[in-house]
């Protein structure tokens, strides 16, 4: 019956919007951060410098890369098996809007420059323009939240949390 009400009441782009937020949560927390902090192959592939577009857009047939990729990916993946009785079109928009996020937010290295109404709206919804992405190519401590920016200081204090996990672990034998 509470089901029933809630496929009612939720719309497709809630589900969508649902899906992106969620699977950008799971995915920072669960993979990117503790891949900078316990990790190498994100760092190796990721953020090795003067690679091209397709390299960072994960449109290479380079096994790493695509293996950062699709760990990165994952958690969308299992949130949106999650939503998909809710509303598969909303499950299906939000997916391609991630994927379209990840090729728009490495324009940089093409040289894209966000226009100024585009960067302002996505301020507004705190979307990730690719100049904060790049930011994080460029500084391995910030511009967090691959899709949404509100993750970016949560991400930071997670990171700091781990990195003294791994200090703990390194020196208290265990
Ligand atoms: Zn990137
Ligand atoms: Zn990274």
């Amino acid at each position: 019956m509470l089901e029933a009400i809630a496929r009612a009441f939720i719309c497709p782009l809630t589900v969508a919007w649902l899906l992106l937020v969620l699977g950008d949560f799971f995915s920072t927390f669960c993979y990117h951060v503790p891949e900078h902090v316990f990790g190498s192959l994100h760092l190796k592939t990721h953020h090795s410098a003067k690679k091209t577009f397709h390299h960072y857009a994960i449109l290479t047939f380079n096994v790493q890369v695509l293996l950062d990729g699709l760990l990165g990916a994952l958690p969308y993946l299992l949130v949106a098996v999650a939503l998909w009785s809710f509303s598969p079109i909303g499950v299906i928009s939000g997916l391609l809007f991630g994927q379209f996020h990840v090729w728009w937010r490495h324009v940089s290295a093409l040289g894209w420059q966000t226009p100024k109404p585009i960067a302002l709206l996505c301020q507004v919804c705190f979307i990730t323009i690719p100049e904060q992405h790049w930011l994080h190519h460029q500084k391995t401590s910030v511009g967090f939240g691959d899709i949404f920016t509100f993750f970016e200081q949560p991400a930071r204090a997670w990171m700091r949390l781990l990195r003294l996990l791994r200090l703990y672990l390194k020196y208290v034998p265990v």
